[in-house]
């Protein structure tokens, strides 16, 4: 007990200190609980819990899943989850009661950069497209693929979409319901969503379609980007249809019960492939079964493995790390088929790399900007699902994920990575899928409680992985019991440890206002080699100085600012060497450059730490 104390408590520490800013979110939705039930949903037993659940437990209901017999309900006021959980697993009738949990979005740092309709096009043509340095082959892809007779429906289930950005009113790839009358306060086509013309809005709950934070609108571009030049000056036809299903609000968050939703949504009105890229540490059976109801209608179903630079097999992320045959999960690479430094990674639960740093899209508002993050990933996979399924319109999501895997390009650095270790080639997989026979039997797929079990021992309730680790350390700890009781336990803890730790950061508070440590890194003189990668160039240059931030590269090679860079530098001993991305953020007399890092792994910062041992500041 004596160890774990400290490890709250220094992870407490380093919460507080901005290491990461998980441990007070909150991990769902206070007072809602999603409650599977045993029985069918006309059943005497259904019937039975249902009257004592709005009887003399209180509870609303929500929503209902029938076809899952799954149900969304609200606590009547100031009752708990945990007290709401803990009395629904006591019926007979609950196959199991959870939270409802919140997932957020997977980009890293929202927009990055913004660009003119002039400066992107220079930016994408002097690379293979979108800016990604890696080639995926998408510009031959928009030669070889005709107009479809039935354009494909991309569901993007996420912040929503900028519905009167140009890009997707003059190629027409915006989804409209046309069972649907516009404005007449009417459910026309009785899909339970009134005037839903363009999709679905569950944050607002409306069929008014918006995107107040962004990220929606870039990934839309992404995949549309995928079967044409979005970038064109006049656009041609959209070969796709976008499907912008609104779920996560302006901060990018948004729970489960939406995500729900917007899957059940997405298959009921016609979606073949769904965008997810958002996710969240903690297992969930009611989206797990969400996710396999998706997998019997046959789409396909793409997920980025998330931006905490750790390895899924241990930390999992869901709905990226659920094992049903029809999900793709999603790794970013680097311009140089790196794996890019926040990516998460596993040899088993991650299968594939793409493009994910630095990557050009639609921004709300008509304009264009930059975005990183395995959010930027997943809908270049997307795109390729939905382009075989332009091609071959009864593929089911299996096979489309396995023609991607055979078909991606093998990547040296990708070894042990990920369970591929290959990035997407869109081409080859368009190509290959055009072929094909069409295979009509998926195999089969079930999960059973035990899954369940084994699943929720190893999530927690934290967000990072760090945190999670913690949280499931001490569930363990605490023996079997629900994720409710585990977590009051947990909090308990926290908040003890909180006020314990109060003078220690004041302590800290003002240790960071000498004056040495106001700035962001110390910096070190160091002599040291590097060998630097830039596109397909490769050179060796001196490091005349390193931080945790970055470096100062010292080379009579003319590099551009902006470039992104992947460095192997020595250590001053010449005995080791650091492997990590950057790009250059300044240069002096075309001989020295700053390169920051793309964010440093904690084994990278480690290495430096160590070094500058040694080493004299600047
Ligand atoms: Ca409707």
């Amino acid at each position: 007990m004596y160890k774990k104390s400290i490890h709250v408590y220094l992870i407490l520490l380093m919460s507080v200190l901005g290491f990461n800013g998980y441990v007070y979110a909150q991990s769902y939705v206070p007072g809602e609980v999603i409650v599977k039930l045993k029985n069918s949903p006309g059943s005497t037993q259904t019937q039975q819990f249902f009257s004592k659940a709005q009887g003399q437990k209180q509870l609303f209901l929500k929503r209902s899943f029938s076809k899952m017999n799954m149900y969304h309900f609200a606590g009547k006021p100031g009752q708990s989850v945990e007290q709401m959980i803990s009395e629904l697993q006591q019926d007979p009738n609950v196959e199991y009661a959870e939270p409802n949990y919140l997932l957020s979005k997977k980009d890293l740092n929202g927009l990055e950069q913004q660009y003119t309709l002039d400066e992107i096009k220079t930016l994408a043509q002097n690379s293979p497209y979108l800016a990604t340095g890696a080639d995926i082959h998408v510009r031959e892809l928009w030669e070889s693929v005709s107009q479809p007779s039935v354009k494909p429906i991309v569901a993007v289930i996420d912040t929503g979409l900028d519905i009167n950005h140009p890009v997707f009113t003059e190629s027409g790839a915006l989804w409209v319901n046309s069972n649907e009358i516009p404005n007449n306060g009417i459910d026309d086509d009785s899909n339970g969503y009134v005037d839903d013309i363009n999709g679905w809005n569950f944050v607002h709950n409306t069929g008014y379609m918006l995107d107040d934070d962004g990220h929606g609108t870039h990934v839309s571009g992404i995949v549309l980007g995928v079967g044409q030049d979005i970038f064109a000056e006049s656009l041609e036809e959209a070969k796709i249809q976008i499907m912008p299903l609104k779920f996560l609000d302006s901060q990018g968050v948004g729970s489960t019960s939406d995500a729900i939703n917007a899957i059940y949504y997405a298959i009921q009105n016609g979606a073949k492939v769904l965008n997810n890229s958002w996710g969240g540490p903690n297992y969930s059976g009611a989206l797990h079964e969400a996710i396999v109801y998706s997998y019997e209608q046959g789409v396909t179903f793409v997920a980025a493995a998330g931006n905490a630079g750790s390895d899924n097999d241990f930390q999992p992320m869901y709905p990226s790390s659920y094992n049903v045959p029809h999900i793709i999960s999603v790794a970013a690479t680097t311009d140089l088929d790196y794996l890019a430094s926040f990516s998460n990674f596993g040899q088993t639960s991650v299968d594939m790399g793409s493009p994910g740093v630095f990557i050009l899209s639609t921004i709300p508002g008509g304009g264009y900007g930059s975005s990183s993050g395995t959010s930027m990933a997943a809908p270049f996979v997307s795109g390729v699902a939905a382009m075989m399924i332009a091609e071959a319109p009864e593929m089911l999501g299996f096979q489309i994920k396995d023609i991607i895997f055979n078909e991606a390009d093998p990547i040296a650095q990708l070894k042990s990575k990920i369970s591929t270790e290959a990035r997407v080639n869109a081409q080859a997989a368009v190509n290959f899928a055009k072929t094909s026979t069409i295979l009509t039997e998926q195999p089969n797929y079930s999960f059973t409680n035990e899954d369940r079990q084994l699943a929720s021992s190893l999530a927690g309730g934290g967000g990072c992985g760090l945190v999670s680790k913690l949280y499931s350390d001490i569930y363990k700890g605490g023996g079997p019991g629900s994720p409710g009781s585990g977590s009051t336990n947990t909090w308990y803890i926290i908040v003890i440890l909180g006020l314990v730790s109060l003078p220690l950061m004041f302590l800290y508070y003002l240790r960071s206002q000498l004056p040495e440590n106001r700035r962001k890194h110390q910096r070190f003189k160091i002599d040291s080699e590097v060998k630097v990668k830039v596109g397909n160039k490769e050179l060796i240059g001196s490091v005349s100085s390193i931080s945790l931030g970055g470096i100062q590269l010292n080379t009579n090679e003319l590099l551009e600012k902006g470039s992104i860079v992947a460095m192997s530098i020595q250590s001053p001993d010449g005995k080791e060497q650091i492997e990590v991305n950057g790009h250059i953020v300044w240069s002096e007399q075309q001989k020295s450059y700053g390169v920051q890092f793309e964010r440093a792994s904690e084994t990278l910062k480690d290495k430096i730490n160590r070094w500058s041992k040694s080493l004299k500041p600047t």
